[in-house]
């Protein structure tokens, strides 16, 4: 009845639905890549010690000015390269309003981020996915058709399989006129940013977020890097919809956490030996694993199958990602947690299985 209220086709709208967050504190929580330590303490600290009366009566800065330096200079580029965000979510709702609206289909994987497909819907995008081969590999020939564009996750989620840069150069040599988004929420857990490629190629938005390889998911900070004509179409469309996404507190916890590249580097180490250990563990319990270079894994288990296995492990309190989709239902993503949650994850898989033999 209210509907009655709502402008045409919202109804039609079909939302992102995000990983649960239960309010259970005592649940082994894999389910939503989140990182298992805390933050920079260098970014907490300031949480703690500053008076943020001031702060918090103001407005923000609307241009981030700092924490845009901060990035820029982690990843060699000017400031005028950086465009912030609330959270990588709110960067890829106005990256794909910027540069996708467009007569021919935007391109992406059928197997990949399941927000795209929603902003399409919201923006009244044309969208054909590719689908990826067998081993859910990408192959590059495929995007190159006329095209609106193309977005990828590069480490594609959930597969974790990444591509190296000599291919990320391939795809942005195949669609010159149009931009290449490459969404590298993941990529500071193993693999070579393309950030590296922006000096050379004007297609190229390349976007991160602070909520994975940073432990910030709760503050809500993403960033987009490319050449200056592209931040400026984001610049021009964020200024149309919200002049302060980033609020006062949140541009300097981020800047702190940028700034402190040492923990950021011990951190990816820490989170990657262990997605190693774990690798090898779920592969001798019979898991057919997707190589990743991502926080998270994607495995297929042995009976009694990944729907069983998922509900099992929820009545042990272990949480992890079951798709009931298409080409991936026989599959679980597992996020990495700390050394000590993925032991409790694989001897209560090992228990699970043992008992349906
Ligand atoms: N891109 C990919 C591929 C993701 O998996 C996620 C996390 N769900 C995001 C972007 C969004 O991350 P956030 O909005 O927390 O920055």
């Amino acid at each position: 009845m209210s509907k009655i209220y709502w402008s045409p086709g919202l109804d039609q709208l079909e939302p992102y639905t995000p990983g649960e967050q239960p309010k259970s504190e005592t649940l082994i929580k894999l389910n939503t890549n989140e990182n298992p330590y805390p933050a920079s303490p260098e970014a907490l600290r300031l949480l703690e010690q500053h008076d943020f009366a001031d702060a918090l009566r103001r407005y923000p800065d609307p241009e981030s000015c700092e924490l845009r330096r901060a990035i820029a200079d982690k990843h060699n580029l000017s400031a005028e390269q950086v465009f912030v965000g609330n959270g990588s979510d709110e960067v890829l709702a106005l990256s794909f309003y910027s540069f996708f609206r467009r007569s021919e289909p935007l391109l992406f994987p059928d197997i990949t981020y399941s927000f795209y497909p929603v902003y399409c819907q919201l923006f009244n995008i044309k969208s054909r996915t590719v689908p990826l081969h067998g081993d859910f590999s990408i192959q590059l020939e495929d995007y190159a058709a006329p095209a609106a564009g193309v977005i990828i996750p590069n480490p594609n989620a959930p597969t974790g399989r990444y591509l190296p840069l000599e291919q990320i150069e391939q795809l942005l040599r195949s669609q010159p006129e149009r931009v290449v988004v490459i969404d590298e929420a993941y990529i500071d857990f193993g693999g070579e940013s393309a950030a590296t490629l922006i000096d050379r190629y004007p297609n190229l938005l390349v976007i991160h977020t602070l909520s994975k390889s940073y432990a910030l998911a709760g503050l809500r900070l993403g960033f987009a890097m490319g050449q200056k004509h592209l931040i400026e179409g984001l610049l021009r469309a964020k200024n149309s919809f919200n002049s302060y996404p980033i609020d006062a507190i949140a541009q300097r916890v981020a800047t702190a956490a940028i700034r402190d590249t040492a923990w950021h580097s011990d951190n990816c180490g820490k989170v990657i030996a262990t997605r190693e250990r774990c690798e090898r563990a779920l592969t001798d319990l019979g898991f057919e694993v997707i190589p990743s270079q991502a926080n998270f894994l994607l495995a297929k288990p042995p009976e009694p199958g990944a729907e069983a296995l998922y509900l099992a492990l929820r009545e042990r309190n272990i949480l992890v990602r079951y798709f009931n989709k298409p080409r991936i239902s026989e599959y679980l993503r597992i996020s990495i947690g700390t050394d000590e949650e993925m032991e409790q994850l694989i001897r209560n898989c090992k228990e699970i299985l043992a008992s349906q033999s």
